[in-house]
Formats: structure tokens, sequence, C-alpha cells
């Protein structure tokens, strides 16, 4: 068959790159130390900021609800699957986050394709950053609006597309916390491009939702931003250790989304039991200072140890060929440059017990391969400190 052949050429081409990709299957709990492929390696390489993933008090909530609810919802939400813990975790959430009104979805993935395909529609603008999430990219390939994306976090460039370009609605949208870069979205100065073009703008949340912001409220908190014309999009799957994701803001946003977003309408709605779950999840986040603190003195340590100097400069060089990205979250990669390279250093870290997983492109541009070093409140210090030892000697 051609296709099969063609298939099997452009597989070829990956793997000829240092492209092509392999699931690693782990043998024990999503924790700061995992069995996989039977080794026991130090994990920095999941988005379980907080180290709630596998947390008493959510495992204790997991069997209760199962007990309680069994474990299929049976339907979508609009058709019979929504239950009393459904719409309690939505409200809890839209509190958690100071929102009028929330909306579940089943992944971020899904909320980004939903959101933006159900309120972008002809005669309509998208303005995007150009290193938005993926699942941001396809929303805006499928919707029906016209999407124009903007340099990263490029201010000027984005005025001028808004001032140029006719619009019936515009949108704004944006990650918080840019996924391959750590870096934090000027959410302000977007918020009054918003108000100044009337544009709607979206701040997807998935990396800043638990972390940032008293009480781990998130990215808007944490810049102290309230306004009818965002839309949030916060993620259950990453700091919160559970699965799933919300949208929060105006009750009218709100509440066209449930009517019209797709992957919202035509899906099984998560089982009851996740919604249980990220219900026991939130006081964990809202008391956990203690958590952030930790994070927080990680992330600071490995800047320290992997930076030549500590001044104010945009990009901190660890050596003439790695870069260190000013990322202040617990989001820190380093940039190698070559697939290859990358895919060594991966490797020999992996040899040393280490997991740090090497991203290439197309999930980076090309010629910007990295490891992407995620921390968790729940590492060591000795174990942030292996980290730290390993890269000083592969550089
Ligand atoms: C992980 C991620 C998503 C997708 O969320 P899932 O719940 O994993 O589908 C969306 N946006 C960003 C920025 C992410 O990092």
């Amino acid at each position: 068959m051609k296709l099969l052949h063609d298939l099997q050429t452009e597989l070829a081409q990956l793997n000829a790159e240092s492209r092509l990709r392999k699931r690693r299957t782990l043998q024990s709990p999503c924790a700061p130390e995992v069995k996989v492929d039977s080794r026991t390696l130090i994990n920095f390489a999941a988005n379980d900021y907080l180290g709630l993933a596998n947390h008493p008090q959510l495992i204790a909530a997991a069997q209760q609800a199962v007990q309680q609810w069994g474990v299929g919802a049976g339907a979508s939400h609009l058709v019979s699957g929504h239950f009393d813990v459904h719409a309690e975790m939505e409200q809890a959430l839209a509190r958690f986050v100071d929102m009028p009104a929330a909306l579940g979805f089943t992944t971020g993935y899904m909320a980004n394709l939903g959101i933006v395909t159900a309120l972008a529609n002809r005669g309509d603008v998208v303005f995007a950053d150009k290193l938005n999430h993926a699942s941001l990219i396809d929303a805006q390939q499928l919707c029906r609006a016209e999407v124009k994306r903007y340099p990263h976090k490029d201010l000027d460039a984005l005025t001028r597309l808004l001032a140029d370009t006719p619009a019936r609605h515009r949108f704004i949208v944006t990650d918080a916390v840019f996924s391959m870069d750590g870096d934090l979205a000027p959410l302000e100065e977007l918020l009054a491009l918003a108000k100044q073009y009337d544009a709607l703008l979206i701040v997807d949340d998935a990396h800043g939702f638990g972390v940032l912001g008293p009480q781990g409220r998130g990215s808007l908190a944490h810049l102290g931003l309230q306004d009818e014309r965002i839309l949030y999009m916060g993620t259950l799957g990453k700091a919160a250790g559970v699965h799933g994701a919300f949208v929060a803001g105006h009750e009218t946003l709100i509440q066209y989304l449930l009517q019209t977003a797709r992957s919202g309408i035509f899906t099984t709605a998560a089982p009851p039991m996740l919604a249980a779950c990220v219900l026991a999840c939130l006081p964990l986040i809202e008391q956990g200072d203690a958590l952030r603190a930790q994070l927080r003195a990680h992330i600071t340590t490995l800047r320290k140890a992997l930076s030549v100097s500590a001044g104010a400069e945009t990009r901190t060089t660890t050596t003439a060929q790695w870069q260190l990205l000013p990322s202040d979250t617990a989001i820190q990669p380093i940039v190698l440059g070559d697939n290859a390279e990358a895919v060594r250093v991966a490797n020999a870290l992996w040899e040393r017990g280490i997991w740090a997983p090497a991203i290439r492109p197309p999930t980076v541009p090309i010629g910007t391969a990295r490891l992407r070093v995620s921390l968790s409140a729940a590492h060591s210090p000795a174990q942030v400190q292996t980290l730290i030892d390993a890269l000083r000697d592969l550089q």
C-alpha cells in the first residue's frame, strides 16, 4: 500500500533527525522518584508541581467517590452525565479563581478547542502569541475566524495588528505561563490592549493554576487582574494533581460555551470521581503556601547553580552553548539547540538516574531543542542537587 510505504519513509526520516519519540512505561505512581523500565529515577519530567498527584487525601477522596458514584458518567453533561459533584466542582472552581461562573471540560486540550471554536467565528479575528500551546494553535486552525499570530510577547507587533485589522469581534489568546519556556505573558498589558480594542482576552493558565498567586489562585490573582473581558482556562492535571480543565469568566460567556462548545457537548462527561478529587485538592492548594515556598526555593537553587552571572540579563548563559531560559516558574528549560545534543544529554542524565526530557521540534522551534526540567515541591533539596551536579558534569 502506498500509504504505508510513505508513512514508513516519514518515520525513518524522523528517526534520522533524532525526532522519533518513545513512550517510557512507569511501574510506580507519579512522584519525585519513579520506577521506569525497571530502573529508579528522579523525575523532573512531570507537571505535578505541588506533589498532589499521589496525595493520600486525594486517593481517599477518589476511593470514597467511587463508592458513592461508581466509575463512569454514562453520558455527556447535556444528556444525563452531569452529577451533583460536577456542579459543586464548577461552583468551587469559580469561587477559587474569583470569577462569576465556571464550566468543566474533560481536558485542557478540549477546553481550548471548545472555547476558541465556539467564540471566534466568520468576521472575527484571533490574535495569538506564536509560542502558544499546541492546543490553542489547533483551536485557531479549527475556528472560522481569521488568525493573526504575533511574535512571542511582542506588544508593539500586537498593537499594530489590532489597529490594522478590522473585525466584528477580537480575541487575544495567550498562555499565561508558556509551556516550553516557562516565562509569563504580559497579561496586564494584554488586558489594556483588550480594553483599547474591545477584545476578549483568553488566558490559558495550565501552568499557573495552583502555583502562582496568593493561595495558588493562578496568574490573574498573581498580577491582581480581574475583568469581565478575561476568559480564564485552568487545567486540573498539573499542579492540581487530578485530571481535566475548566473555563471561568462572565456568566454570559460561560452560558454561551455551555450551549455551543462542541468539545464539551459531544463527549462523555468526566467520571464524577474526578470532580470529587478536584473538590478535595482545592483546600490543599489553598493551604499550600509551604509547598509553594519549597518549589520557589528549588527554582532559586537551580537557577543560581546554573547561572554564570546573576545579573539582569534576559538570557542567562550556562556555557557558550547552553542557555537557561529566563523563567521564574517551575518550568526550567535549558536550550541546547541541536536535536541530537539534547537527546545525548537527556540520555546521559537518564544513565545517572535522572529523568529530564529532551523537547524537540515541532514542539519547540527548530534549532531550540532543549531539556525541560520541571520542578516540584515534592522534590527534596538533595534531588535538586543531584540534578545540578549531573548537569555541571555533562556541560
Ligand atoms: C498541558 C497544557 C494544556 C492541555 O491541558 P490537558 O488538560 O493536559 O489537556 C493546555 N495548555 C497548556 C499551556 C498546557 O501546558
